[in-house]
């Protein structure tokens, strides 16, 4: 794989400025060029033909799989509407809709296949459709809630509250040292292979900052003090909905304290070391796959003098 971080190349323009005019989206839904994708307990469907690809629906097919499904609108790409719907629950949703090789495909294994547009769109329809399955009651009376907007929002039947989605940050960070034998600290997590090392992560709390959330964390796993932070790339996770924020940490000393709850143990590895395991990995380091934005922070600071 290579081009774009996976998941970061949604081409869709999300129409904000049109998605309030409820005539407008009737419009977009009765469009003949409108395209649907249908989810199942959030797997995607997909054609298996040839590669996988997504298998978009059009009004009609949507309307008789899931008259009754809420339509989300995840945007315009020149000028179509795209929408994503969840299937209510069928044993067998793929045969239920008749179509000749269509799969339901659960998407961290299906994104190597997509191209990154698609993998982007699926994220941000992954995204919202288990945002709104999980926000059908209001957290602050307990009523029903509707969907708002063509579903950038839900508001209560009961208080009038309104809800929009969220996203969770999450820092991730390669942590170097340069002034002793220019190395990086990479962790593995407990109960995970022997040479299966990656960067460190770690949610953003309340009232934190990234740079904050960056050295709390590094303290907490590693026991490092970390100095400047450099933010160097971000990526939509939607599992189910969360933001990678990919730093660099520049450490002030190079003697780890591994937390052993999360860590299995933590070692410092130079350079030439993670260009050998990105070409080839082995015993010794294996990094995430390129699906990981901690794949790519690697490859960055394995390439260049970050
Ligand atoms: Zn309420």
């Amino acid at each position: 794989m290579t081009g774009p971080i996976p998941f970061s190349a949604n081409p869709l323009d999300r129409a904000s400025n049109q998605r309030h005019d409820d005539a407008w989206v009737e419009a977009q839904l009765r469009a003949a060029g409108s395209r649907y994708l249908a989810f199942s307990q959030l797997n995607v469907l997909t054609s298996q033909h040839s590669a996988p690809e997504l298998l978009w629906l059009d009004c009609t097919a949507c309307d008789s799989l899931a008259a009754e499904a809420p339509r989300i609108l995840l945007g315009l790409r020149d000028g179509v509407a795209h929408f994503a719907f969840d299937l209510p629950g069928t044993e067998d949703p793929a045969s239920a809709l008749g179509l000749d090789g269509a799969v339901f495909s659960e998407v961290r294994g299906l994104t190597p296949s997509l191209t990154p547009e698609d993998a982007g769109i699926v994220a941000q329809a992954r995204a919202l459709l288990d945002w709104h399955n999980r926000n059908r009651f209001c957290g602050a009376c307990g009523s029903p809630t509707s969907i708002r907007k063509a579903g950038s929002s839900r508001k209560c039947d009961g208080c009038g509250a309104e809800c929009f989605p969220r996203t969770d940050p999450v820092v991730i960070m390669v942590i170097m040292v340069v002034w002793r034998g220019d190395r990086c600290l990479l962790g593995r997590r407990a109960g995970r292979p022997a040479g299966s090392f990656s960067a460190l992560a770690g949610f953003v709390d309340q009232g934190e900052t990234i740079e904050e959330a960056v050295r709390r964390e590094v303290l907490e796993e590693v026991g490092v003090v970390v100095d400047d932070v450099e933010y160097h790339a971000s990526q939509p996770w939607p599992f189910p909905s969360s933001l990678m924020i990919g730093c660099f940490a520049h450490a002030a000393g190079d003697e780890a304290q591994i937390d052993d709850i999360e860590l299995a143990e933590a070692t410092w590895f130079t350079r030439d070391q993670v260009r050998t395991a990105l070409a080839s990995p082995s015993a010794f380091l294996t990094i995430p796959g390129p699906i990981a934005i901690a794949h790519h922070l690697l490859r960055d600071w394995s390439q260049a003098s970050v």
